[in-house]
């Protein structure tokens, strides 16, 4: 069972403005920093067409054309950051809703609250999933607050109580954001002090990599995701860099994730998880094939408790 642990609707409502050009200015900063305007204009137009998929159409087909049986679909709320989207967080949730109940045996959502909005994000969360059958919560500290701090709290409580998991974006994002929120040891402190709760650290394979994998090797209750590896790991030294990192001894701590559709402009889903079976498939990757088939869905069935088909 193929599972993709790391995904957001492609809906523009749900992201500010500053948000997505942020994105696409670090994308074509990593092709190539001196991308004049008028390309830079086009790259965007398209980054744009790519973004639109309210019903997951698009993405369904991607996902059968790749043999994907789910995926997890990230809510993350802007809010309180300064840069609101166009639509509000309630309606954001209705809309995961609304794509979950279309395709239960598809698609996965973690709840995205804020911990500032105080008694109103445990709120988000409980309706999330009480109401609407979430199945996790997905925190994005690069909003501004600090996911080791006590504000967060209540969240982390709720998520102990009734098993659901929490996947902590990892790294730098977007320029219009502080990157101090989003290390690995500002959320060490929660790790700590919630030893029943699972924390997924988004990206951890591939950003802050040596603290991330501290953490998954010295606390028991830390898994890292892949998202991102299709940039940051480079086509040719994709292979060397996943040997080196199934070296680390954490193989069964790692999950597969896309990060779709932000990176749509280098690939589909197909092309994403062919980086990695195709040199599975040719011996190329020091890897048991229990411990590959366990990053690409079992361990995130066994985190969620979705039943592996
Ligand atoms: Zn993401």
């Amino acid at each position: 069972m193929i599972v993709d642990c790391h995904a957001h609707l492609a809906n523009p409502g749900f992201f500010p403005s500053e948000f997505i050009d942020g994105i696409i200015d670090n994308l074509i900063t990593t092709i190539d920093g001196s991308v004049s305007t008028h390309r830079r204009a086009a790259l965007r137009r398209s980054y744009l067409e790519a973004f639109e998929d309210r019903d997951c159409d698009g993405l369904l087909r991607e996902m059968d054309e790749a043999g994907i049986e789910r995926v997890c679909l990230l809510i993350i709320d802007f809010e309180e950051s300064g840069f609101r989207p166009k639509l509000d967080l309630a309606t954001i949730f209705e809309e995961h809703s609304r794509i979950v109940l279309a395709h239960p045996d598809r698609f996965v959502v973690f709840a995205g609250v804020d911990p500032r909005k105080g008694p109103k994000a445990l709120e988000f969360l409980r309706r999330g999933h009480a109401d609407f059958g979430f199945q996790g919560l997905k925190l994005y500290p690069p909003c501004g607050f600090m996911p080791g701090s006590d504000i967060v709290e209540p969240l982390y409580e709720y998520c102990t109580k009734f098993n659901l998991p929490i996947l902590v974006h990892i790294g730098p994002t977007v320029p219009c954001f502080g990157f101090e929120y989003s290390t690995p040891y500002a959320l060490e402190p929660a790790v700590r002090r919630f030893p029943h709760a699972t924390f997924i650290l988004a990206h951890g394979a591939v950003k802050h990599i040596e603290d991330s994998i501290s953490m998954a090797r010295y606390r028991p209750n830390v898994y890292l995701d892949l998202s991102g590896y299709q940039v940051e790991y480079g086509r040719e030294t994709l292979v060397d860099k996943l040997n080196e990192l199934f070296e680390k001894r954490v193989n069964h701590k790692l999950l597969w994730g896309t990060d779709w559709p932000i990176f749509r402009m280098f690939g589909g889903q197909k092309t994403f998880l062919s980086l990695l079976t195709q040199p599975f498939n040719e011996g190329k990757l020091a890897i048991a094939p229990s411990e590959f088939h366990a990053i690409m869905g079992t361990t995130f069935c066994n985190l969620t408790g979705i039943q592996p088909a």
